[in-house]
């Protein structure tokens, strides 16, 4: 079964083609800048990249233009179209509707309309793929897995916000959570290599990417996570600034003079990172400023991996315990500084990081880094949301439950 993985956002569309027996990628890449100048297509088959310079107006297009070269001469990886059997889709926001993975039908496309005032960025480009999805190909089944969905466990004192009771009957304002693929993913692979079942366990999940979040998952259930509403609060990211008291937008609209749009950019776009360090919102940047002694990107590492520390915290205490803390994501996978930063101190919790290990374990590898007198094993494992999704649309054609 030959499976189309789409990650559509408002002006790229990211695709892999997954041949699901033995689940290998045989081609994989992006189209970015849509709609915008100097938009193109980079697409891999193997390890042959090919970089294309079109233009590109809308989704369509750029589904178009992806089928062109899935189906390319010398590129592509499938005859025709048709050969592939169903096409994955990411979906931001499945609000409270979706609870899991679920075939596409209209029913469902205007579910996912209804989640747009939760998303008003993410949910209608993935409904542009789906849509351009369907014109290409209107024989093929499409599944939609969404970012919330592994969430939907949460129990009302953990999502609820404190806010008036009304803003949560009325524009279901609540804690829903995001990456929940990721931290489904990388839980459940964890329990695997501990030859644990994932029901025993009480787990951390610390995704640490561009975007960054971390769940607490008792017995194989995410009772808590750091998103909420949207994915601004909690962990500060790359450019978001996570965590913040309230009242502090509202002073910047005060005192800088700004209005609404500009308040959620700067929170969005200019926070986190890059507002902190002044410098970079990539994490090398951060590591290497420090180490020649700019102060202001020393401060920003203190304040990211304290963050961490503090939420590993919080959420033992949630789950009444601890017995893995997960890794993943650009961060998770490759800093072994904001690794081992994020565990100082933490002995008395029962963790305790090998450094040497902790070194080794970089660059998209698995494995344990916590030594071996260690009561909490502490674990990096490389994320595969395409994977996932790949393997959510297939149970689903297969009538099976996803995991
Ligand atoms: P992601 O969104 O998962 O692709 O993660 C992107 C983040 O991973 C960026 O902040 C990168 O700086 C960070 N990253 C990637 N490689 C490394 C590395 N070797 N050391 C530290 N951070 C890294």
């Amino acid at each position: 079964m030959k499976i189309l993985v789409l990650n559509t956002g408002s002006s790229s569309v990211k695709y892999q083609v997954i041949e699901m027996e033995g689940e290998v990628v045989l081609a994989k890449g992006i189209v970015e800048r849509i709609g915008l100048p100097g938009s193109r297509l980079k697409h891999r088959k193997g390890t042959d990249d090919v970089v294309v310079e079109k233009d590109v107006k809308d989704h369509n297009e750029a589904i178009n233009l992806i089928f062109t070269y899935l189906t390319h001469e010398e590129y592509g990886v499938i005859s025709s179209p048709e050969e592939i059997d169903a096409v994955g889709h990411r979906v931001v926001h499945g609000g409270e509707k979706f609870t899991s993975s679920v075939l596409i039908t209209d029913e469902v496309l205007e579910m996912i309309r209804d989640c747009i005032p939760l998303a008003p960025l993410h949910n209608p480009a993935n409904l542009a793929g789906i849509e351009a999805i369907k014109r290409a190909l209107p024989q093929v089944p499409m599944v939609a897995v969404f970012d919330t969905a592994f969430h939907q466990t949460m129990l009302p004192f953990s999502y609820m916000y404190a806010l008036p009771y009304e803003l949560y009957e009325k524009y279901k304002i609540r804690r829903y959570g995001f990456h929940g693929t990721s931290h489904r993913y990388v839980s459940q692979k964890a329990a695997r290599l501990m030859g644990e079942r994932i029901e025993r366990l009480k787990i951390i999940t610390v995704h640490l990417g561009n975007g960054a979040s971390m769940a607490a998952i008792k017995f194989g259930k995410s009772i808590d996570t750091t998103m909420g509403y949207t994915p601004l609060e909690g962990l500060y990211m790359g450019t978001r600034c996570g965590n913040l008291d309230p009242a502090i937008p509202l002073a910047i609209q005060r005192e800088l003079k700004i209005n609404y749009t500009q308040v959620d950019h700067l929170l969005n776009k200019k926070s986190g990172m890059i507002g902190i360090s002044g410098l970079s919102s990539d994490m090398r940047d951060l590591e290497e400023a420090s180490s020649k002694g700019n102060q202001r990107a020393k401060l920003a590492l203190e304040m990211y991996t304290y963050m961490v520390k503090k939420y590993i915290g919080a959420y033992s205490a949630a789950m009444g315990g601890l017995d893995v803390l997960v890794f993943t994501a650009g961060i998770g996978e490759n800093s072994s500084f904001v690794r081992e930063k994020s565990c100082e101190g933490l002995n008395y919790l029962g963790v305790v990081i090998d450094k040497e290990r902790n070194r080794e374990v970089v660059g998209g590898k698995e494995g344990e880094i916590s030594s071996k007198g260690s009561k909490i094993k502490v674990l990096v494992v490389p994320t595969n949301e395409e994977l996932v999704i790949a393997r959510d649309t297939k149970a689903i054609m297969d009538g099976k439950t996803p995991d």
